[in-house]
């Protein structure tokens, strides 16, 4: 670990709990800063915050009383979670007081170079596949955010001999203002989490926080399809990888219909690719682009494509049966998600669509929808979803109850050949505790077919 001096007999208020504000609380405490905790769940029901209390640190939980910033405190800690309009973030604000969130620490007390992986879409998918990439190439990665564990906790392990690779959601890089990954990716930029960061061009700045502090040690690879991406780029310091779907390019990584391109130099034959869709095909180049930064093995890069077959609920394939293909892409709780996955089939595909009613549209799955030749609809939005269905001229539509009538259902569709995709174009919480456990319960249902 370097730089932890700097936190010593540091006053720091950590709102907000969860598992990266309780690393963050514990972390610091135990290098020696005087560590205040404030969540608003109460104690009875708060594990964190009763093992925090137990290492020493003073906490304040049940409410976010309004005074307690009357204390004064040399830096605030936030859960990526807590919006700016957070009352005791505006007064943070007024009172000029960093605001960091834990990837912060992480980046300051880090051995190990740092891969920070950011966009709306595709963050996952591409901090697993590099991951997978540098682990069998031998580089002793560590995988950090999402799917791993609190970035500040692997950079507290982390040596100078491994690489961390980190998912960084907008939230979390918004306000940073060291945060330097050797190497950032961003994937892309749609309109998402407007209801948290306000207006677009506050989302925008957010991502663009990803490359902000690089210099020309540093590498960005960033999406060159996209105008809005390409802005970013122009205000990079770092040396820039472009990378391109759109044929090939001479600089940076790109892709015809056959090959992978590396500086305009075939790299690799796209038919080695396991994992389907375009939108994927982003998500490859990305993370090929920097594990050839990295000085992986291509062999190494090559034994990934061939054998991923997504992360789990993102376009996962399940198991064929009778010739059908099942994926589930539970993980799709926007219509944006579900769109990438009708475009990534040739085959005709039977979708199984529906869940929590946010009152959103499902209009912008319409081009889309050509391909799809059976829907059965699920949740709250069953009667919305099939409406839309008919009105795109899907023949056969049905709704289910539950999710084994569902899969059913989908299989009695379809015939040799075809696909059968969940992809539900929205969040699971009507009937689920999360769209993990929306699925599980597909997978299953696939399974006792
Ligand atoms: P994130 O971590 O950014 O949410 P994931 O890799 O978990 O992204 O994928 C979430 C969903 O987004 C997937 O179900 C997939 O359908 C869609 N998706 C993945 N990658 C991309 C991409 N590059 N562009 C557009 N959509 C994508």
């Amino acid at each position: 670990m370097k730089n932890t001096e700097q936190f010593k007999g540091k006053k720091v208020l950590v709102l907000g709990l969860a598992k990266s504000g309780y690393a963050a609380a514990k972390f610091l405490h135990s290098v020696g800063a005087e560590v205040t905790v404030n969540d608003a769940s109460p104690l009875e029901n708060n594990q964190e915050a009763e093992l925090l209390i137990k290492e020493g640190v003073q906490v304040i939980c049940g409410s976010h009383p309004e005074d307690l910033l009357n204390e004064e405190f040399d830096l605030l800690v936030k859960n990526p979670g807590i919006p700016y309009s957070n009352p005791i973030i505006q007064q943070a604000t007024e009172k000029k007081l960093p605001i960091w969130t834990e990837i912060e620490i992480a980046y300051e007390i880090s051995e190990a170079p740092i891969v920070g992986i950011t966009g709306s879409n595709g963050k996952t998918t591409t901090t697993t596949l590099l991951y997978h990439m540098l682990n069998i190439g031998g580089e002793n990665p560590l995988i950090a955010g999402n799917i791993g564990t609190v970035a500040c906790t692997v950079a507290e392990e982390a040596t100078e001999n491994q690489i961390i690779v980190l998912e960084a959601s907008s939230f979390q890089l918004m306000g940073t203002e060291n945060f330097r990954p050797n190497i950032s990716i961003l994937t892309n930029l749609y309109e998402a989490h407007l209801d948290y960061h306000g207006d677009i061009e506050s989302y925008r700045k957010a991502k663009a926080q990803i490359t902000a502090h690089q210099t020309a040690e540093d590498y960005f690879i960033y999406n060159a399809d996209q105008k809005q991406v390409e802005e970013i780029a122009l205000q990079s310091r770092a040396h820039k990888i472009p990378f391109s779907t759109n044929g090939k390019k001479d600089t940076g990584i790109s892709a015809d219909a056959q090959q992978i391109y590396w500086n305009g130099e075939p790299f690799i034959n796209r038919s080695v690719i396991k994992l389907p869709g375009k939108h994927n095909l982003e998500n490859i180049l990305c993370a090929v682009a920097a594990a050839i930064l990295l000085e992986c093995e291509k062999s190494a890069i090559v034994d990934v494509l061939n054998s991923f077959a997504g992360v789990k609920h993102r376009m996962q394939f399940v198991k064929e049966l009778t010739g059908r293909k099942f994926y589930n892409d539970s993980k799709a709780t926007n219509t944006l998600a579900t769109k990438s996955a009708l475009t990534a089939f040739e085959s005709p595909i039977v979708l199984v669509a529906g869940g929590l009613d946010r009152g959103h549209s499902f209009e912008e799955l319409r081009p889309y929808m050509t391909g799809v030749k059976a829907v059965v609809a699920i949740g709250e939005t069953k009667e919305r979803f099939s409406e839309f269905a008919k009105s795109c001229g899907v023949k056969s539509v049905e709704l289910a109850t539950t999710m084994e009538e569902a899969t059913r259902l989908a299989y009695q569709f379809s015939v040799e050949d075809d696909v059968i995709l969940l992809s539900p174009a929205s969040a699971s919480w009507d009937e689920y505790a999360s769209f993990e456990v929306r699925g599980d319960r597909f997978i299953n249902a696939v399974t006792a077919l």
